[in-house]
């Protein structure tokens, strides 16, 4: 309903069904309106409860003078969509009073009657801040901010757009659950560890098809909030449905995870946020962030920890494909066109996209060492920029051709530590592993020490360029002195890997995997394919992935 009153006041009012304070346990109210009027009154959000004796304010927001009913000073509105006939509206912001300033936050939970009055609320409410925000210069105490995301200020629109769409569709999560080397393990870690989930308040960030809200529901949460972006929210939401039993405790909000704002904090986080390197995708900062806005202090989260595993490796093979790739420029007379001025930026171009594929561990020359990220204790912007030093001493004398990197995480449960690892030699995932290759190889002697640094440094693309230099080391007598004998530099993108697979796809890709390799164990120590299995041999076993291995830390 629209009203006009006056020349300049206009107001419009939603019926509701019930509203309740957000903190608050009491029942909720009916009969209650929602009120929006802008003109010279002011610029007026309102919910009343109304009663025989008349309406009263139970939250009121004029953004003309940017006062609140609980509070004066800067004040921020926002409304988020809990479902189709439910939403919260927040009211954020500080006070400054002589002494300090102080910060507040506090929300309501509305229900409308039906589907399509709530969507006409949104509507009203967008335009009703829209025409706010272009009054912003007669407002007298500040202008509202137009809301936008954390995810929005660092995350290009059509990275984005792309990312949520492709994560929308069943076929790329089907992907994901017929990886049974992760689908497992995070079934394992969840299952044997239900201590840490029976009666808890559970977070899922980025649900997907809601797989892991359901584990956690038959660990016996109290609650779930599925938290998904995309489409799949809507197919989360009738997969949940069709498991009434386990459903009933799941809620599925559809939203970023730094936009949405669930009614109470989670004892414990469940999250599948790992890209190829652990790091693309930038997801793991949408889990910090998760971690920061909805996880009670000291609370648990499921992945716990994670690690970058890197190598040096020698394949020839390797190397001579991808030089070759570029041989196509070095044609004088294609068509009577030379072609050959574009050789070495070909020649570059394809020694800037890291391989992803999965290789024999015996590729490997020197023990591996990694780098750890405490998805506990990470700020957000320590993902911006990674720096890895890199320190090796060859265990042959070969050819390096790159630097070769895994990634695992760990379950840290209460009853279990459960390891998921991508090495290189354990059952295959579809994150499969990742190489990047020097268009300069160097030459190496056993003994001999290979320094360097992988560098990473995130874009707005949600991927990271990444710089790698490789050199070695003075050998033998004199070696003291630290000289650099060679060096080899690259730099490459993340985002753009040569899938050295037979079907390349984004994020992930399609993979069989045998029954047989349903909930690995990790405590399995990993074997060489090849029994004749040298002292260099048993020693990068124990380094791939094992748990309690003797890697040197890089942190
Ligand atoms: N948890 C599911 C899906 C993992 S894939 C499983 O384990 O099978 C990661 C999911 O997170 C995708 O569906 C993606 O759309 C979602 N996602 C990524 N970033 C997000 C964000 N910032 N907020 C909410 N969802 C997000």
């Amino acid at each position: 309903m629209e009203l006009f009153l006056g020349q300049k006041q206009k107001q419009q009012e939603f019926k509701l069904n019930s509203i309740s304070q957000l903190s608050s346990s009491a029942t909720p109210r009916s009969s209650a309106v929602a009120r929006f009027s802008f003109g010279s009154g002011g610029i007026e959000l309102r919910f009343q409860q109304e009663s025989e004796s008349g309406s009263s304010d139970v939250f009121r927001v004029d953004l003309r003078t940017s006062q609140s009913s609980i509070s004066s000073g800067a004040c921020f509105l926002q409304i988020f969509k809990l479902g189709p006939i439910e939403s919260v509206c927040i009211t954020e912001g500080s006070e400054t009073s002589k002494k300090d300033e102080k910060s507040y936050e506090r929300g309501i939970t509305i229900q409308f009657r039906t589907e399509e009055e709530s969507k006409a609320f949104d509507f009203a409410f967008e335009q009703w801040k829209k025409d706010a925000v272009a009054q912003g210069a007669r407002l007298q105490n500040g202008t509202i901010s137009a809301s936008r995301s954390k995810f929005d200020e660092k995350i290009e629109a059509s990275s984005a757009k792309m990312y949520f769409h492709y994560y929308g569709q069943l076929l790329h999560q089907q992907n994901m659950l017929q990886d049974y080397v992760r689908t497992g393990t995070y079934y394992a870690a969840v299952i044997e560890n239900r201590a840490d989930f029976f009666g808890r308040v559970v977070v899922d960030v980025g649900a997907g098809s809601g797989i892991l809200s359901l584990f956690a529901a038959q660990a016996g949460a109290k609650h779930v909030y599925a938290v998904e972006a995309s489409e799949m929210a809507d197919y989360a939401r009738r997969l949940i449905a069709g498991n009434p039993f386990l459903g009933q405790r799941i809620t599925v909000i559809k939203g970023k995870v730094e936009d949405v704002e669930l009614p109470e904090k989670a004892d414990i986080m469940i999250s599948e946020p790992m890209g190829t390197l652990l790091v693309n995708e930038r997801m793991l900062e949408s889990y910090v962030i998760a971690r920061d806005r909805f996880l009670v202090p000291n609370g648990k989260m499921f992945p716990t920890t994670g690690r970058i595993h890197m190598a040096p490796f020698s394949d020839e093979y390797l190397f001579v494909e991808i030089a070759n790739k570029a041989l196509f420029w070095q044609q004088q007379n294609y068509y009577g066109v030379d072609l050959t001025p574009l050789h070495g930026s070909a020649f570059q171009g394809y020694f800037s996209q890291p391989v992803v594929d999965a290789f024999d561990p015996r590729l490997l020359v020197a023990p591996a060492i990694f780098h750890t990220i405490d998805f506990t204790s990470v700020k957000e912007e320590e993902l911006y920029e990674i720096e890895i030093p890199l320190k090796f001493v060859a265990s042959v004398g070969t050819r390096v051709h790159g630097l070769a990197c895994w990634f695992d995480v760990l379950f840290n449960g209460s009853t279990v530590q459960r390891w998921l690892t991508t090495a290189p030699g354990a059952p295959t995932t579809h994150w499969y592993q990742l190489r990047c290759v020097l268009s300069q190889p160097l030459y190496i002697m056993a003994g001999q020490e290979i320094t360097g640094q992988l560098r990473l440094v995130a874009h707005n693309a949600q991927s990271y360029t990444m710089y790698l230099t490789m050199s070695a080391k003075m050998w033998g007598a004199g070696a003291e002195q630290g000289r650099i004998l060679q060096t080899s530099s690259c730099k490459l993108d993340l985002k753009e890997p040569y899938y050295r697979m037979s079907q390349p796809q984004a994020y992930a890709w399609a993979q069989d995997q045998s029954p047989h390799q349903l909930i690995p164990s990790q405590d399995v120590p990993l074997q060489s394919q090849d029994a004749v299995g040298s002292g260099l041999l048993q020693q990068l076993s124990q380094n791939l992935g094992a748990p309690s291995n003797q890697c040197h830390e890089n942190v």
